[in-house]
């Protein structure tokens, strides 16, 4: 499969969307709802980096997790593969269409 085609084919429903007049029919709108609940579920089961040589392990791994090759006995504490900060910034973009709403804090900000 092609991410670059499949990226420019949702760069231009994106733009088609900007350009669209008026709301969209309820069925767009649960599809939407849709899309971003599976977008939040990808994210949160994206796990750390899981090595053969449990030096190059990711820090914030654990047995619960990521596995048996995971003894909590190695955990460092802090994720330094990269998977806590794209979960964040995931969901934070995610997030923030509703930034006007009840609820939503300020520290979710992109780049906050
Ligand atoms: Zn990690």
């Amino acid at each position: 499969m092609n991410t670059t085609e499949l990226a420019e084919f949702l760069h231009e429903q994106l733009a088609a969307d900007e350009r669209e007049p008026g709301g969209w029919s309820r069925a767009r709108e649960l599809a939407e709802v849709d899309a971003k609940r599976g977008l939040i579920t990808l994210l949160l089961d994206t796990t750390h980096t899981v090595c053969e040589d449990p030096w190059y392990t990711c820090g914030a791994a654990t047995k619960e997790r990521e596995g048996e090759r995971c003894p909590d006995n190695n955990r460092r504490g802090h994720c330094d593969c990269g998977r806590d900060r794209l979960v964040l910034a995931g969901l934070q973009l995610l997030a923030l269409p509703y930034a006007e709403r009840p609820g939503y804090q300020a520290e979710w900000a992109p780049n906050a």
